[in-house]
């Protein structure tokens, strides 16, 4: 390893230790305003909460994305089949953009726990109904988490079996580097493209698992690691996301 790349990950995990005595010290923010919450706020403030960016209804009863009132799937789950049973997003991802980019690539850690908090909060009921044996969650490749420092879908899912005490899957699904940016590809391409991404490492001793990931789009690669599960022996899988929506066709 050359000097150059030795100060990068020296500054990568001095950034991370940073932020993590940040995320310590500071009082809990809402993960959308960053405004301080008071006492009885969880994740998002009140004001963020009454400005209607949650989506509490109108949503597919597949995946969970927000829809035209008095319809009960999206034009994808009406037509198509998916892999898992079920899901659910906070956001319309068209609402809360920025956050999402914060998260993926602004390192903002903090807006990571006061969602994963909401979720905790807003889905332990729907955990229940589905039945969850174990959390797990899409995992990246260590190229592409070394490029950003962490993957926030591991740590949503780590404050998730947490809160709910149920057991975390950490090292299940693995995934290989993406050789093609998934941005830029088309619905079919990103299918392809997504098959040979993900792996498990051995057999699931559950057969009801929750998947977390931050973003659900098309759901290609909800459902490439819903496969890999039941290929793996888990027998239903649930997902959780941030946000939903936003894939242009
Ligand atoms: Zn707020
Ligand atoms: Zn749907």
């Amino acid at each position: 390893m050359d000097d150059r790349k030795k100060a990068d990950r020296l500054s990568h995990r001095l950034w991370y230790w940073i932020t993590e005595l940040v995320d310590l010290i500071y009082p809990d923010k809402c993960g959308l305003c960053g405004r301080l919450l008071a006492e009885e706020e969880i994740g998002i403030c009140q004001s963020c909460y009454e400005g209607g960016t949650l989506i509490l209804s109108d949503y597919c009863r597949k995946c969970g994305q927000s829809i035209e009132e008095n319809q009960r799937y999206c034009y994808d789950c009406h037509h198509f089949s998916h892999e898992f049973e079920q899901g659910y997003s906070l956001f319309d991802y068209a609402e809360i953009k920025e956050v999402i980019w914060a998260i993926k690539y602004r390192h903002a850690r903090w807006r990571v726990v006061a969602l994963a908090e909401l979720m905790s909060w807003l889905y332990a009921e729907v955990i229940k109904e589905w039945k969850i044996e174990a959390i797990t969650f899409v995992p990246q490749s260590r190229l592409d988490i070394g490029e950003k420092g962490y993957n926030p879908p591991a740590r949503i899912a780590e404050i998730l079996a947490n809160n709910w005490q149920l057991p975390l899957l950490k090292n299940q699904l693995r995934a290989r580097h993406k050789k093609k940016m998934q941005k830029t590809l088309n619905l079919e391409e990103r299918r392809k493209n997504l098959k040979n991404i993900y792996y498990s490492r051995g057999k699931i001793p559950f057969q009801r698992i929750l998947l977390v990931d931050d973003v659900y789009t098309t759901g290609a690669t909800i459902d490439a690691c819903s496969l890999i599960l039941k290929e793996n022996g888990a027998e239903h899988v649930y997902f959780l996301t941030i946000a939903s929506g936003g894939f242009k066709k």
